[in-house]
C-alpha cells in the first residue's frame, strides 16, 4: 500500500512509514470482515500465484487428520501460514515446507511474530527436508494438489500414521491414507470427495515474487 501511495505522489517518508504501520483491516467493521475474509467458501490471492485456503477447506483437512495433542505434523505448502497456525492451535508440533521463497520468508516471520513455534523450511518437500532426514511424523498434511500419492511422503509417516492429501490431475479428490504398515500394500486409501488446490510442483522457486 505504501508503494502505491508513493506512486500516487505522497513523498513524506514519515507519512509513508506510518501508513505501513497502521493496518487498515483493524478499522473494518465485523460485518464486512465476516462477509469477505471470514466467508468460509472464499480463498484469496497471497502472491506468487498462490492462495490462502478457504476456512472450510482448512477445517475439513484438519478434521480429516484426526489429531491428538502433541502429535507431530509435516505440512506441505505453508502458503499464508493460516493452516499452519490452526495445526499449532490444535496442539500439534508442526514442520512446514514451502517451495516459494517469497512466501517462505514472509510467513516464517509472521508465524514467529504470532508466537507459533512451527518450524518453517524452504523446499519442494516430495521427500521431506534434508535438514530433518530420518524424522518420521504422526501426520502428513498436503495443501497443494499432487498428481499421485508421493511415496517419499508416505515414508515420512510413522506406521499407524495418517496422510491427508488432494490427489489428481485436472480433477482432484481429497484422500486420507492410513499407513497400516511399511509396505504400500498396507496403505489404506479413503476417498473424501472433490477438492481444488493449486498444484504441487517440483523444485524451489527463489525468483518469482
Ligand atoms: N496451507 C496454505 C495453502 C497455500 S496454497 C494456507 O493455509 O494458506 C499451497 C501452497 O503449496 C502454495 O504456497 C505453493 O507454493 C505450495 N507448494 C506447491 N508445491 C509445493 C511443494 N512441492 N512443496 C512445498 N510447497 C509447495
Amino acid at each position: 500500500m505504501a508503494e502505491q501511495l508513493a506512486e500516487r505522489g505522497i513523498s513524506d517518508q514519515n507519512v509513508l512509514e506510518v501508513m505501513k504501520k497502521v493496518p487498515r483491516h483493524w478499522f473494518f467493521s465485523d460485518t464486512l470482515l465476516d462477509k469477505i475474509i471470514y466467508d468460509i467458501e472464499r480463498s484469496f490471492d497471497i502472491g506468487c500465484g498462490q492462495t490462502i485456503s478457504k476456512p472450510y477447506t482448512v477445517a475439513w483437512q484438519t478434521e480429516l487428520l484426526m489429531l491428538a495433542p502433541q502429535m507431530t505434523v509435516f505440512e506441505v505448502g505453508t502458503g499464508s501460514g493460516y493452516q499452519t497456525a490452526v495445526l499449532c492451535e490444535m496442539g500439534a508440533s508442526v514442520v512446514t515446507v514451502e517451495r516459494q521463497y517469497a512466501l517462505y520468508r514472509k510467513t516464517k516471520e509472521l508465524l514467529k511474530g504470532l508466537q507459533y513455534t512451527a518450524r518453517c523450511f524452504l523446499g519442494d518437500s516430495f521427500n521431506g527436508v534434508p535438514e530433518l532426514k530420518g524424522v518420521v511424523y504422526d501426520r502428513v498434511l498436503v495443501t497443494c494438489g499432487a498428481p499421485k500419492i508421493p511415496e517419499g511422503l508416505m515414508h515420512l509417516l510413522k506406521v499407524g500414521g495418517i496422510m491427508v492429501i488432494p490427489v489428481g490431475e485436472g480433477e482432484q479428490r481429497m484422500l486420507r491414507v492410513f499407513k497400516d504398515g511399511e509396505s504400500p500394500s498396507q496403505w489404506r486409501v479413503e476417498d473424501h470427495g472433490d477438492a481444488m488446490f493449486v498444484p504441487m510442483l517440483q523444485g524451489r522457486n527463489i525468483r518469482q515474487k
